[in-house]
């Protein structure tokens, strides 16, 4: 299987070479050069499978030749062993809803399913090429922790996560700095996160630094997150229907990113029978307006209480794009350009009736959200997180819907009591957090102070 770029600039690629890659260097995003598609009788069998035998299933074309089968049956189980629940994306019923629990996982949000996979998959790629991977990355609380625990003590790379001092949750400062491994290097700095963002952005443009270094990122543009994502799509499938290939049906995706939702598209095209995807976003509605009206256009970030959702640039929307445009990457260009130097964009009507045959879409206000988890803990005992309340209520009048729950309740404890008046029970992974020993630095948010502190550390080692 090759690679190539949503803006056509990059020459065909291997898988390997595309997740060491991350963004592509024209700019653009990777992609499959086709996507491998399935027949009923495949489905049917995928229908049984466990989840970590559908992994090597669905993951499997994607990679090619990059890598044996048994090497990624061993890559997925060493994974997903670091997860609590037998079955690792549980499917469970509440009123006619289907809630997809994918926060098993050992920072008890759905990023864990695909970096717990990815830092494995580095930690092979690295071992074949015999290299070293420094990863510098800014966090607003989520993806940080659910990168350091990807990589956790791993020889080969060392992980660097800034984030705004006394700006994250106290549960979400706790979940990074109380990994003491060697590899594991937080910062906090004296500044907000968007201070963070730019001196990595500052650090990744000074060349001479990231090739001496080889500096990666965490991005939620890597292929390989899209790809361990589009593995609990089948799943869920064949836990609601017991495998049979006739019955269609809906999932509904809190996003941000587009990430989640994109893995249900590749899904959708690789033969899984999809009626609808039901894009749910937060007051932050770049998305929702775009399925809506076919106008794509930033605005002001609003602060919600689903703050992993709290973003107006939706980085893995390109790759939508690209398939929409009929894998014209000049049209991809076309449009990406109008949007860096007009802010905005608009797609003809022909493609917007496209856009809404698969996708319906929502904007969610914050009183809705609490509402959702108030209604849903009456009805069913069932506690959602903020996110996963988004994209229930989303999918209000879809019978047998498959909502993805993106975060443990526990995670977003003040919005849930907030909405109920109590709080979900922590899983094992967030109790006794605020004992647990920490190591971090504080530093001044300058780039020339992160870039110091990286060598010296990296020279200590
Ligand atoms: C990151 C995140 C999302 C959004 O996912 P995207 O892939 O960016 O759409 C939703 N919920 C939670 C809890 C998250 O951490």
């Amino acid at each position: 299987m090759r690679y190539i770029s949503t803006r056509g600039g990059v020459e065909p690629i291997s898988f390997s070479q595309a997740v060491m890659m991350g963004l592509a260097t024209d700019g653009g995003l990777l992609l499959p050069e086709k996507i491998p598609t399935i027949d009923a009788e495949t489905l049917k069998k995928w229908g049984q499978l466990s989840f970590q035998e559908l992994a090597v299933e669905v993951m499997l074309p994607f990679v090619g030749e990059d890598m044996t089968r048994d090497e990624l049956t061993e890559l997925v189980d060493k994974s997903y062993a670091s997860f609590t629940h037998k079955e690792i994306t549980p499917v469970v019923g509440i009123g006619d809803m289907h809630i997809l629990e994918l926060f098993h996982g050992p920072t008890a949000a759905f990023k864990d399913v695909a970096l717990q996979f990815l830092g494995n998959l580095f930690e092979f790629l690295l071992e074949k090429s015999d290299g070293h991977l420094n990863i510098l990355g800014a966090t607003s609380g989520d993806t940080g922790s659910a990168a350091i625990y990807g990589v956790r003590g791993q020889k080969r790379i060392d992980i660097f996560i800034l984030h705004p001092h006394q700006k994250v949750s106290p549960i979400q400062e706790r979940q990074m700095t109380t990994v003491l491994d060697e590899n594991v290097h937080n910062i906090a700095i004296k500044g907000t996160f968007d201070d963070g963002q730019s001196i990595v952005k500052k650090l990744f443009n000074d060349l001479d630094f990231k090739s001496e270094y080889s500096l990666g990122a965490v991005n939620s543009i890597n292929w390989a997150r899209i790809l361990a994502q589009v593995v609990y799509y089948f799943y869920a499938w064949g836990r609601v229907t017991d495998g049979n290939p006739n019955r269609r049906v809906t999932f509904s995706v809190p996003t941000g990113n587009f990430g989640d939702i994109f893995a249900g598209y590749i899904a959708m095209r690789m033969g899984l029978p999809t009626d609808k995807l039901v894009l749910a976003t937060n007051r932050n509605d770049i998305l929702s307006r775009f399925v809506n009206s076919g106008v794509y256009e930033a605005q002001k970030v609003h602060h919600t209480r689903s703050p992993s959702m709290d973003i107006q640039i939706s980085s893995n929307f390109e790759r939508y794009l690209y398939y929409l445009m009929d894998e014209d990457s000049s049209k991809v260009k076309e449009l990406m350009d109008t949007m860096s130097s007009e802010g905005r964009f608009e797609v003809s009507e022909e493609k917007q009736e496209r856009v809404r045959k698969l996708f319906q879409a929502q904007a969610v206000g914050e009183t809705e959200t609490l509402e959702q988890i108030k209604i849903t803990y009456r009805y069913s005992k069932y506690i959602l997180d903020p996110h996963t309340a988004v994209g229930v209520k989303a999918a209000e009048g879809i019978p047998g819907a498959i909502c993805l729950a993106t975060a443990h309740p526990a995670k977003f404890g003040d919005a849930v009591n907030e909405a109920i008046g109590v709080e979900a029970d922590p899983p094992p992974s967030l109790q006794g957090l605020m004992d647990k020993e920490t190591r971090c630095a504080l530093l001044e948010a300058e780039s020339t102070v992160i870039k110091k502190f990286m060598q010296d550390t990296l020279a200590e080692k």
